[in-house]
């Protein structure tokens, strides 16, 4: 039968792998998607975690189709790369609204459920840049950083009912988001890698899937690099 496993952002890249991973675990998989189709056997709910409606609407259809959320997985994100002297308003709050106030807002509306059956596992997925920098990323960065503050104020809360809440944090992954990163650049970012290579959507997924699972019951508020060492572990 399974968990009842929510991931945001499980259209495309690492979320798709990630919600794939639960599917073929055997869990009840729904994953949120604002645009594009989510995979095939997961339930897709619409859904822009910028919205607190939306966000309350798509864990309403959830909780129907298969019950309260049991893994959380906070993974939509965007960059909106440029130097910090030409950042508009917007490349800066939009990014962190969606990278961080999407993780609040989904967070917070999983909590109570999980709080009352007394078990619950909340996984935020940050990144390398939030901890090393990135140049052009200072609004990214400054989002990803934040999500692990907040994750393990949220650790400390809910640890007396039994919830885990962990950090996730990718280096240089296969998707979209590098893709839109001149060729040269990423050439560059990869020859920064100790294991000499990006990493795959797949290896951050199995990540994901071990800290939500039985096997990290004793984890909370840890910082998890998929990265190929290129934060050394932070
Ligand atoms: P993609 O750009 O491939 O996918 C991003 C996903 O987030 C899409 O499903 C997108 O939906 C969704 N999303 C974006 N904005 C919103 C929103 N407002 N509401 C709902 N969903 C939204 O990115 P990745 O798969 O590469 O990244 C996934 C996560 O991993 C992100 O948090 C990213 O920051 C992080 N990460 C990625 C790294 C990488 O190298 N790829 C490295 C480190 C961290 P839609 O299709 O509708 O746009």
């Amino acid at each position: 039968m399974g968990r009842s496993v929510l991931v945001t952002g499980g259209n495309r890249g690492i979320g798709r792998a990630i919600a794939l991973s639960f599917a073929e675990a055997g869990d009840r998989v729904a994953v949120t998607h604002r645009s594009g189709t989510p995979p095939q056997g997961v339930l897709g709910v619409p859904c822009d975690v910028t919205d607190t409606d939306q966000v309350d609407r798509a864990f309403q259809r959830v909780e129907e189709e298969h019950g309260p959320v049991e893994v959380l997985v906070a993974n939509a994100g965007i960059t909106r790369d440029k130097l910090l002297a030409v950042m508009r308003d917007d490349d800066f709050s939009s990014v962190y609204d969606t990278n961080v106030g999407g993780a609040f807002r989904v967070s917070r509306r999983a909590l109570y459920p999980m709080m009352r059956a007394r078990n619950g596992r909340i996984v935020l997925i940050s990144s390398v840049s939030g901890m090393l920098g990135s140049a052009g990323q200072t609004n990214y960065a400054a989002s990803k950083a934040a999500i692990i503050g907040f994750a393990r104020s949220l650790a400390r809360e809910v640890a007396s009912r039994n919830i885990t809440v962990n950090v996730v944090a990718p280096g240089i992954i296969d998707t979209d988001m590098t893709a839109a990163i001149p060729e040269s650049r990423q050439k560059e970012m990869r020859g920064a890698v100790p294991l000499g290579r990006s990493g795959t959507a797949d290896e951050v997924a199995r990540v994901v899937r071990f800290v939500a699972g039985p096997d990290a019951g004793y984890v909370t508020g840890a910082v998890i690099p998929v990265d190929g060492g290129l934060g050394m572990g932070h």
